[in-house]
């Protein structure tokens, strides 16, 4: 697609494009802002001025080159047959079509938004943020036929940033409020959404009422208004089928439609269980539950945390591991609002495995965690690695504790019987990112002994070679 007055190309070959920060002409939003936002609403036809793009605060080709600057964008659309039920679908849309806009990159949603502008687009005209609303609006009227007006307004001005992410936030948990209450029993139906599949060509989602999509943009509601609207669009009904087993999340109708829909890579989805076949997921998700197997315990980090989690991994680390659409037992990609459901992690404990999440999470989730472990539950602030994380348990007596092998049952297992004798005591295998290690030969040392505590490690393979085997082959 290309526009005669938009000085660069807009298409969808533009959507996998990254702009590197040497490339970059400015950041907006991103993991160094505090304040950034989009927002979409559906307004009365009256209140919408189809074509306006308003710029508060210094325009693009005014903002600081190679730095990074708080930033909101508002849509507001009105047309006869619109809902404000679409308001969570729409809004999703904005992140495609800014990536549609050749050198403009944009990732993640709601209030975690990270643009980059890059410095060729801008050296081509793409210098004001009236052409990208242009785009926005147009796209937004091309794929919607019953949006009728559109009008965008950008925000540069770190106040009005600051004063509409507010807003944002209570129009956010407004919309989040809605499916709270409800439970996949009371419904026939769940959706899938397969909008991430330009970046993970196998992911799909599956959103019910009890699990929020993990990229925190689409609940239930949102899905069903997005497959009514657009049946052919990227989310669609998944009929139930038979419910094997209601603690896991088991449904037929979601293995069926998992297959279908990976390509055949997922094959069995348990939808609220982290270590047994946890949902696949893009890359989009508001945080990651991490199993750490030190203390039989589930850690979470969100998008926007800037230190290393308790595993010492940092987000982005922890995020590769999860991300590409693939089902990585002990990882999994969640949103804040599935926190808050009564069936989240059901089959491990639910949050009374939850051993660690950075603070600024547990106080949103506040009101969701049961109050006899809120003290129980370990933050940036009560242990940095896992030492710190395993006194800290000790010490509060936290429910994980009590599945921990007793000191003295311990000893007894070492001397009784070698580490790949002692029986499992837990059955999914769980996937940990390691490096791999060489370890030096000791030339004519002494002998050692390695001992296992605590761990449980499954190797597909374990290769011992002669360092002078390795020698004469070169
Ligand atoms: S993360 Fe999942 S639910 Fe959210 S837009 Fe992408 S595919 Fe859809
Ligand atoms: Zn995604």
């Amino acid at each position: 697609m290309s526009f005669a007055d938009i000085p660069v190309d807009v298409g969808v070959v533009y959507e996998g494009e990254r702009v590197r920060k040497e490339q970059m002409f400015v950041e907006l939003g991103g993991p160094d802002e505090d304040h950034k936002f989009e927002l979409l609403l559906v307004k009365p036809m009256e209140e919408v001025e189809d074509g306006k793009v308003e710029v508060v605060g210094p325009d693009l080709k005014d903002l600081p080159e190679g730095e990074h600057v708080p930033f909101g964008v508002k849509v507001e659309v009105a047309g006869e047959q619109l809902e404000r039920d679409l308001e969570g679908v729409f809004e999703r849309r904005i992140h495609d079509f800014f990536n549609y806009i050749q050198g403009v990159m944009h990732l993640n949603q709601r209030d975690t938004i990270w643009l980059r502008v890059a410095k060729s687009s801008v050296q081509k005209g793409l210098d004001s943020f009236r052409y990208i609303g242009l785009v926005l609006q147009r796209m937004f009227k091309a794929e919607f036929p019953i949006i009728e007006k559109a009008q965008v307004t950008f925000y540069t001005d770190p106040k009005a940033v600051e004063e509409q992410l507010k807003f944002a936030r209570e129009v956010y948990e407004a919309r989040d409020a809605r499916v709270r209450g409800m439970r996949d029993e009371d419904v026939d139906e769940f959706y899938g959404c397969t909008l991430c599949q330009s970046f993970a060509p196998t992911n799909v989602c599956i959103i019910t009422p009890q699990r929020y999509a993990a990229c925190g943009a689409i609940s239930w509601l949102d899905a069903r208004a997005s497959a009514r609207i657009n049946p052919s669009g990227p989310n669609f009904p998944i009929p139930k089928g038979e419910c094997k087993d209601p603690d896991l999340g088991w449904y037929t109708g979601v293995d069926e439609a998992a297959k279908k829909y990976s390509m055949g890579e997922i094959e069995h989805i348990n939808l609220y269980s982290l270590l047994d076949h946890p949902p696949c997921i893009c890359g989009c998700f508001e945080a990651v539950a991490f199993y750490i197997p030190e203390v039989d315990g589930i850690g979470i980090v969100h998008r926007d945390f800037k230190g290393v989690a308790v595993n010492g991994l940092p987000f982005s680390t922890l995020a590769d591991q999860t991300a590409g659409g693939r089902q990585v037992p002990g990882f999994n990609g969640i949103s804040i609002e599935y926190m808050r459901s009564s069936r989240f992690f059901k089959p491990e404990g639910g949050w009374s495995r939850v051993v660690w999440l950075p603070k600024a999470v547990k106080e949103r989730v506040k009101d969701a965690i049961p109050p006899e472990l809120y003290d129980k539950i370990a933050t940036e602030e009560d242990a940095t690695n896992l030492e710190e994380l395993k006194e800290f348990l000790k010490r509060v007596n936290h429910p994980v504790v009590e599945r921990w092998p007793k000191e003295e049952e311990e000893e007894e297992v070492e001397e009784a019987a070698p580490p790949e004798a002692a029986p499992p005591t837990f059955a999914p295998t769980v996937q940990v990112p390691m490096q791999p290690v060489t370890m030096p030969a000791a030339p004519a040392g002494p002998s050692f002994k390695i001992s296992f505590k605590n761990v449980r490690v499954r190797a597909e393979k374990l290769v011992f070679r002669k360092l002078e085997e390795e020698k004469k082959k070169k």
